[in-house]
C-alpha cells in the first residue's frame, strides 16, 4: 500500500467556538497546558489503507475502546513545538522539520507506523492557520503545539499495532517564567535511572515520562525543582533532566553537554544552542561529565554556570545541585552570563527580532 505523502485536510469548522472575549480573557493569562484551541488535527493510519482521513476538526474528547492497545502496552509518542507571534503580527514555527524527523524516528523505535514528515508539517501548518487568533502576543508567550500518536487498534495481543491515530492539539502558553527564568535546584537521583543502553531514551515517548515521575516526585519531596538522571550503567555520568537537556559552562569560556549516546533525547534546543555557541566562537564539547567532577568543578570555580534547555522553558539556569549526602551551588546561584546570552540569542531568533542566519524560522503567515 502506497502512502500518500500529501493528503488534503478536510476542514470541519467548530460550530460553537469560543467568543473573541472569551479568547482574549484566556490569552491574557493562559498558564501552561490547561486550555486548548477550538480545533485539532487528526490523521488515521491502518495497515491496509495507509495514512488517510486527514482532518482539521473541532477539539473534542475521543472515544476509545477499553481494549485500545495504547492503554495496555503504551505504544505512544509525542512532540512539542511552538508557534511564535512575529513583530508584524505574522507567525512562525522554529525548525519544525526537526520535530517531523524526530517524530518519525521515535515511531520507528516504538515499532509504530512512521508518519511522513511532509504530513506532520502540513498538520501543524493547517492547525495553526485554523486557530491563528489563538497565538498570544508578548514576551515569552506562544502557541504550544502537541503532536502525538498512539496505537488505536482494539486488540490485547502483544505486537506492534496495525492502526494508529495521530493528532495535534494546541494550547496557548504564557511566559514559562515571568521576567526571565529563575534558577532551579536539581535533585540527583541515585536509585532511579531514565534510560539504559538499548532502551527508549532517545525516543520521545510517553513511557519515558511515566518512568521518570517517581524520581521527579522524590526531587520535589527533597525540596528541589527537577530531577537530574545519571547514566544507568555506572551511575556516574550526568545525562539529562526528565524533559530537558543539560549544559555546563567553564571558566575558560568553553561549554560542554553530554553526548547523544542513545540514552539521551536529542533536543532541538540543545542542537540549536550548540550551533549558536560555536557561531559565537565558543568551544563546545559533547562529552561525558560525571557528578563527582561537577561537584569538584563547582567547588573549585572551574565550573561557572550550568543550565537546562528544551522547547517549553527554553533555557533554565541551574543554581544548585543536591543529592544523598551532598549539596553544591553553581556560581553565585543565579543565572550566569553566558547562559543569559545564549537564551537571549535563541529567543531573539524565535520571536523574529534577531537575524536568522541558519534559516530556522518558518513563517506561516
Ligand atoms: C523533548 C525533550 C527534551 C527537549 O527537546 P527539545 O527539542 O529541545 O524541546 C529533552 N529531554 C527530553 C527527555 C525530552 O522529552
Amino acid at each position: 500500500m502506497e502512502d500518500a505523502t500529501i493528503l488534503d485536510f478536510e476542514f470541519e469548522a467548530h460550530t460553537n467556538p469560543r467568543t473573541g472575549d472569551d479568547r482574549a480573557a484566556i490569552l491574557a493569562n493562559p498558564g501552561f497546558g490547561k486550555v486548548f484551541t477550538d480545533h485539532m488535527a487528526v490523521i488515521r493510519y491502518s495497515a491496509d489503507k495507509g495514512w488517510h482521513d486527514a482532518r482539521i476538526q473541532p477539539y473534542a474528547p475521543l472515544q476509545i475502546d477499553p481494549a485500545c492497545a495504547v492503554l495496555h502496552y503504551a505504544q505512544e509518542i509525542f512532540e512539542g513545538l511552538k508557534a511564535y507571534r512575529l513583530p508584524d503580527g505574522g507567525a512562525a514555527l522554529f525548525r519544525p522539520e526537526e520535530n517531523a524527523r524526530r517524530f518519525r524516528e521515535s515511531a520507528e523505535r516504538m515499532a509504530m507506523a512512521p508518519l511522513p514528515e511532509e504530513l506532520f508539517l502540513a498538520s501543524i501548518r493547517e492547525l495553526v492557520k485554523a486557530d491563528r487568533d489563538w497565538i498570544p502576543e508578548g514576551e515569552g508567550a506562544s502557541l504550544y503545539l502537541r503532536p502525538f500518536m498512539f496505537a488505536s487498534e482494539t486488540f490485547l495481543g502483544v505486537k506492534p499495532a496495525s492502526e494508529y491515530l495521530y493528532l495535534v492539539i494546541a494550547s496557548p502558553a504564557g511566559a514559562y517564567f515571568k521576567g526571565g527564568a529563575p534558577s532551579v535546584t536539581l535533585w540527583v537521583s541515585d536509585h532511579y535511572t531514565r534510560a539504559a543502553p538499548g532502551g527508549t531514551g532517545a525516543a520521545k515517548c510517553g513511557g519515558n515520562y511515566a518512568a521518570s515521575l517517581v524520581a521527579q516526585a522524590e526531587a520535589i519531596r527533597q525540596g528541589c525543582d527537577q530531577v537530574v538522571f545519571l547514566d544507568a550503567v555506572e551511575n556516574r555520568y550526568v545525562e539529562e533532566l526528565g524533559g530537558m537537556n543539560v549544559f555546563f559552562v567553564f571558566d575558560d569560556g568553553s561549554i560542554s553537554t553530554p553526548p547523544l549516546s542513545g540514552t539521551i533525547l536529542p533536543g532541538i534546543t540543545r542542537e540549536s544552542l550548540i550551533t549558536l555557541a560555536r557561531g559565537a566562537g565558543v568551544e563546545v564539547r559533547e562529552e561525558r561529565y560525571s557528578i563527582d567532577q561537577w561537584r569538584d568543578d563547582a567547588k573549585s570555580g572551574r565550573l561557572r554556570e550550568a543550565f537546562a534547555c528544551g522547547t517549553a522553558a527554553v533555557v533554565t539556569p541551574i543554581g544548585a545541585v543536591r543529592g544523598n549526602g551532598f549539596e553544591f551551588q553553581i556560581g553565585n546561584g543565579g543565572p550566569g552570563m553566558l547562559t543569559e546570552r545564549l537564551r537571549e540569542q535563541l529567543v531573539g531568533i524565535q520571536r523574529g527580532v534577531a537575524p536568522d542566519p541558519h534559516g530556522w524560522l518558518e513563517r506561516l503567515f
